[in-house]
C-alpha cells in the first residue's frame, strides 16, 4: 500500500544527539519492517543544528521524515540555566507545533501512536486529545528505567540523602547500585532543583501506555521485571539493541577525512587499536587530558582520539553540539601535551571533528574501546564485539560501567587514584593497566570471548525472528489494531 495510506507514527525526541540516534533507528525500522510511516519530530535546543544533527539528517532514509522544530527563543531562560533544564524546556515549547503536525497528519492517515522520549512526556496530552496511545521510547538501559520507576517509592521511604546511604539499591535482576555509582542528580541534594528534576522525569515515565526500551535480555535478563506496583502495571518491550550504522557525514564533506581513517585501520593488525570517545557531550579537564595523552603514547599501542576541546573543571558536557576544538583556532591540538602530536605521528590519530563511531568500531583493527560509557555507545561497542575501558563521567554512566563490568564482563573500570583521588582523577599508569587487561592476557581473552557472544546474541534478538523484532513487531500490531477499530 502506498505509504500515504499507511498508519503513520509520529516520534518526538528532546534535543539530545544520544536520543536522536537510536531514535532514528526505531523511524528506519518501524518504516522498513513494520509497514508504517514515520514523523520523526526534534525539538531543538537552538537554532543552529550541529554538525551531528546535520550528518544525521543526511542520512535519514527515504520514509522517515525529520523535521527540527524551532528552538524556543535564546533569552527564555537564563544562562545559568542546567543542560537537563534546556533540554526539558525545548521539549515542554515544542508541545504546540507537535499538537499541530499530529492534527495534520490525523487528517490524512490514521494516527498510529505518538512515541516521546524521556523528556517529551508532557506531550503526551496531544496523544490523549487525538484518542492514540503515548509510547515512550527510552534510549538509557534498562535499569536505569526501574530505577525511574522505583525512585517515588525509595523517594517517600529515604531519610536524608542518597549519597549516605549505608548499603546499595537493590534493584530486581539489577548489579546492586552503590551511592557513588548513583546518577549525579541523585546525589544533589534531595531539597534541589536538580533532584527535583529528575524525580519528575522518574514520574513522567509512569505516565505513558507503554515503554519500548533499547536493551535486550542477554545483556540485561530482569528487563521489564518489577517489584512495586508502579513497575509492574508498566507494559515494556525490549527492542534493542537500535544503533544508527548507515554511513552519516555527506552534508558536511567529511568522506574524504573518514576514508583515509578507514585506510589507516586497513593496515594496523587485528585487534591491535585502542579506539576513544566520551560520546557527544562528555569532556575532560585539562590536567586530565594531558593525562590521557600520556597514558596513550606509554601503551606504544596505535589509536584513534575522538577528542574534545577540555573542560577547565568539570567533566559535563556540551551537548548540543558545540563541545568540540574549534577549527577556526590557530592551533586546533593546542590542548595536547607538547610534542604529544609529533611523537605519535603514525602510531596515533586524533580526530576533533564528529568521528564515524560505528565504522570504527566495526573494524576488526580495534581492539578495546576507552568510553565514557553512554548507553549508546556501550549498545555498538557490545554489537561489534569489541571490550570496553570503561569511563564514566556523568548522568547513568557509572551503572551501566557497574553493570558492563560486573554483569556482562565485557568492560574493565578504570578506578581514580593518585594524586587528587576523590574529583575522579584518573592517573597515567592506572590508565596503561587497565587498557593492558583489556588487550593482552588471559584475562583479555576471556573478555573477548564474552564480548564476541554478546555480540551474536545482539545480533540474533534484531534478526527477523529474534525477540527485540518481535517485541517490536507486537507493540506495532496492537498499535495498527486500535487504527483500524477507529475506522469502524
Ligand atoms: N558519536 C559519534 N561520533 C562522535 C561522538 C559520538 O558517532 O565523535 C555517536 C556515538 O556513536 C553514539 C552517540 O554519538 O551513537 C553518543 O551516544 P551515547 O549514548 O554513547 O553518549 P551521549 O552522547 O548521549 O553521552
Amino acid at each position: 500500500s502506498p505509504a500515504s495510506a499507511r498508519p503513520h507514527v509520529l516520534l518526538l525526541c528532546s534535543p539530545c544527539m544520544g536520543h536522536l540516534i537510536p531514535f532514528a533507528e526505531l523511524a528506519r525500522r518501524l518504516v522498513a519492517d513494520h509497514a508504517l510511516a514515520a514523523t520523526l519530530l526534534f525539538a531543538a535546543a537552538t537554532d543552529a543544528p550541529s554538525e551531528q544533527y546535520a550528518a544525521l539528517a543526511a542520512s535519514v532514509p527515504d520514509g522517515v521524515d525529520l523535521v527540527a522544530l524551532p528552538a524556543p527563543p535564546e533569552d527564555a531562560l537564563p544562562p545559568s540555566a542546567t543542560v537537563r533544564g534546556r533540554v526539558v524546556h525545548a521539549a515542554l515549547s515544542a508541545v504546540p507545533q507537535v499538537r499541530d503536525i499530529a492534527r495534520s497528519l490525523a487528517s490524512t492517515a490514521p494516527l498510529a501512536a505518538l512515541v516521546v522520549d524521556m523528556a517529551s512526556v508532557p506531550a503526551r496530552d496531544v496523544a490523549a486529545e487525538l484518542g492514540v496511545p503515548c509510547y515512550m521510547f527510552f534510549t538509557s538501559p534498562w535499569m536505569l528505567l526501574s530505577l525511574f520507576l522505583h525512585l517515588p517509592e525509595l523517594d517517600a521511604g529515604l531519610v536524608g540523602e542518597y549519597r549516605d546511604a549505608t548499603g546499595p539499591i537493590r534493584l530486581p535482576g539489577c548489579v546492586p547500585i552503590h551511592a557513588p555509582e548513583l546518577p549525579g542528580s541523585m546525589l544533589a541534594d534531595r531539597s534541589s532543583d536538580t533532584y527535583a528534576g529528575f524525580l519528575s522525569l522518574a514520574k513522567d515515565a509512569a505516565r505513558v501506555d507503554g515503554i519500548l526500551v533499547n536493551t535486550f535480555p542477554e545483556v540485561e535478563p530482569a528487563v521489564g521485571q518489577g517489584g512495586t506496583d508502579g513497575v509492574k502495571d508498566m507494559p515494556v518491550h525490549a527492542v534493542g539493541p537500535l544503533v544508527w550504522t548507515r554511513p552519516v557525514a555527506t552534508g558536511v564533506n567529511r568522506e574524504p577525512e573518514h576514508a583515509r581513517l578507514i585506510t589507516w585501520l586497513d593496515q594496523q593488525p587485528r585487534g591491535s587499536v585502542v579506539f576513544l570517545s566520551f560520546g557527544s557531550g562528555g569532556t575532560l579537564t585539562r590536567r586530565q587530558t594531558t593525562e590521557l595523552a600520556l597514558a596513550l603514547e606509554a601503551t606504544g599501542r596505535p589509536f584513534i582520539w575522538a577528542a574534545k576541546r577540555p573542560h577547565e573543571d568539570t567533566a559535563d558536557g556540551a551537548f548540543f553540539g558545540t563541545g568540540r576544538g574549534g577549527d577556526d583556532d590557530d592551533d586546533p591540538l593546542g590542548f595536547l601535551p607538547e610534542g604529544f602530536v609529533e611523537r605519535t605521528a603514525g602510531v596515533g590519530l586524533v580526530l576533533l571533528s564528529w568521528a564515524p563511531q560505528t565504522a570504527i568500531l566495526a573494524h576488526a583493527a580495534v581492539g578495546c574501546f576507552v568510553t565514557h560509557c553512554g548507553w549508546n555507545s556501550s549498545l555498538e561497542s557490545i554489537l561489534n564485539g569489541v571490550p570496553m575501558v570503561a569511563w564514566p563521567l556523568y548522568a547513568e554512566q557509572k551503572m551501566n560501567a557497574a553493570m558492563l563490568e560486573a554483569h556482562s564482563g565485557v568492560a574493565a573500570r578504570l578506578n581514580a587514584a593518585g594524586p587528587g583521588n576523590g574529583d575522579g582523577f584518573v592517573c597515567k599508569e592506572e590508565i596503561v593497566s587497565v587498557i593492558r587487561r583489556v588487550m593482552d592476557g588471559d584475562e583479555a581473552t576471556t573478555m573477548r570471548m564474552r564480548a564476541g557472544e554478546l555480540r551474536d546474541r545482539a545480533t540474533h534478538a534484531l534478526a527477523m525472528d529474534g525477540s527485540s523484532t518481535l517485541a517490536l513487531a507486537k507493540v506495532t500490531a496492537l498499535w495498527k489494531s486500535s487504527t483500524s477499530s477507529d475506522e469502524k
